[in-house]
């Protein structure tokens, strides 16, 4: 029987493959080693229970009672604190699921490449705050990364194995989120809840807000960057409101291969969890008749600056992938505490990068986690500083 692990199990992700697993007959098909959620411990609980999961763990100490009274009789162990996580994660497990949100994901993540086994990533910070060092713990340790992100799992399938040398350049596409067809000097004014809602997505709140400032996007294109060694400028963004066409690899030859697929999650955790192989999925299959249009358009580098950032970030190399992460949670946790405005995201990511370049540069790509650590402590700290700068 495969065992399966699931890292931020509470989460828009995490409830996704939850429910693949319930279909897929829980127990009966799959043998769950760890569950880890936050504050949701309830929840954690009672999906703990559901997969007869060996251990259960919340990111909070102070969580930890209730999550001991919620399993109470259950024989499931409970435990709590990132350290707990990081030693749940560490726990043998053939295909482990990284969906926690933010930098947070990154020290569990490298637990699981270190011991191996399969990593179906939908923690993409990691790669944005660590590509190097993720990359090459897989290497060494010879564990396999599944993208589970649409668009880099759309790129992975349309690829299907094929060497990047025959390949002009990759596309992925963006649906512009809440904000697309808002008049710029609008935009100021954006209030927490109308950048929490997302057109064709359903997400967890901070990648709502981040697709709406496009800093989902830019995290994307440092993520395709790392994942697949594609430089930069061969990296493509289109913007495309209906979200059917994930990615496109084109090819020198002037094909290109295109992966189409209803907005659901399901799809991409489920292609990872199943993979090598295919199996049926509860995504609807697409009726292009129906929906009758797809449509493109170039992204406005002046309505959406992080594009921008993240080009600026991959030529720069070295540590700025962590300080951009780093800098941009800062700026979305005071967006969501109402300390700034939706537009002043940008600008404090922007000057908490022009900070570090003047002070230090960002020199080499770390190689652990502590130095990757301590700059992502820094891109925080500049971008708090510099938030309310002109
Ligand atoms: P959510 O906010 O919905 O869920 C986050 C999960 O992480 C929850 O289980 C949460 O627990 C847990 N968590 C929160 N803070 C911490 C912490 N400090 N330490 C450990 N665990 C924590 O996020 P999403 O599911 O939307 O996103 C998860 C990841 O997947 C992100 O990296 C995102 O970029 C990526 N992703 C998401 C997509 C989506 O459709 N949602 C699409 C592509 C990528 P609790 O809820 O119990 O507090
Ligand atoms: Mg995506």
């Amino acid at each position: 029987m495969r065992s399966v692990s699931v890292l931020g199990a509470t989460g828009s992700i995490g409830e996704s493959a939850f429910d693949l697993l319930v279909r897929a007959g829980g127990p009966k098909t799959y043998r769950t080693v760890a569950l880890t959620g936050a504050a949701n411990v309830a929840r954690l609980a009672e999906m703990a229970r559901a997969l007869q999961a060996e251990i259960a763990v919340t990111a909070l100490p102070e969580k930890l009672d209730d999550l001991r009274a919620a399993l109470a009789g259950s024989g499931i162990e409970a435990a709590a604190g990132p350290a707990a996580i990081a030693e749940a994660a560490a726990r043998p497990a053939d295909w482990t699921l990284s969906a926690i949100i933010g930098a947070a994901g990154l020290p569990p993540g490298l637990e699981v490449l270190r011991r191996g086994g399969i990593l179906a990533l939908a923690n993409k910070e990691s790669l944005v705050a660590a590509g190097g060092l993720v990359m090459a713990e897989a290497a060494r340790s010879k564990a396999r990364i599944l993208p589970v992100d649409s668009e880099h799992s759309a790129l992975f399938q349309a690829l299907g194995g094929e060497s990047l040398e025959n390949v002009d350049s990759v596309t992925i596409t963006a649906s512009g989120g809440a904000f697309r067809d808002w008049p710029l000097e609008r935009l100021a004014r954006a209030t927490v809840a109308e950048a929490s809602c997302h057109p064709n997505w359903s997400m967890g709140q901070r990648i709502t807000i981040d697709s709406a400032s496009m800093f989902n996007k830019a995290l994307e294109v440092i993520e395709a960057h790392e994942f697949f060694g594609i430089d930069e400028g061969r990296i493509k963004v289109l913007v495309h409101p209906q979200s059917i066409i994930h990615a496109m690899v084109s090819h020198r030859d002037g094909g290109s291969i295109a992966h189409l697929g209803a907005p659901d999650m399901r799809h991409a955790i489920g292609y990872a969890l199943n993979w090598p192989r295919r199996a049926p999925l509860p995504v609807p299959q697409l009726d292009l008749a129906a929906i009758g249009n797809l449509t493109f358009a170039t992204p406005d580098e002046t309505r959406w600056p992080a594009l921008r950032l993240a080009r600026e970030v991959i030529r720069a190399g070295g540590a700025a992938g962590a300080v951009l992460n780093a800098a941009k949670e800062q700026a979305l946790d005071d967006f969501i505490a109402g300390r700034i405005r939706f537009t002043d995201m940008a600008g404090a990511v922007e000057r908490a990068l022009d900070a570090c370049a003047a002070e230090s540069g960002f020199g080499d790509s770390p190689g652990d986690l502590d130095t990757v650590l301590a700059w992502d402590a820094r891109g925080r700290h500049l971008a708090a500083c510099t938030a309310g700068a002109a």
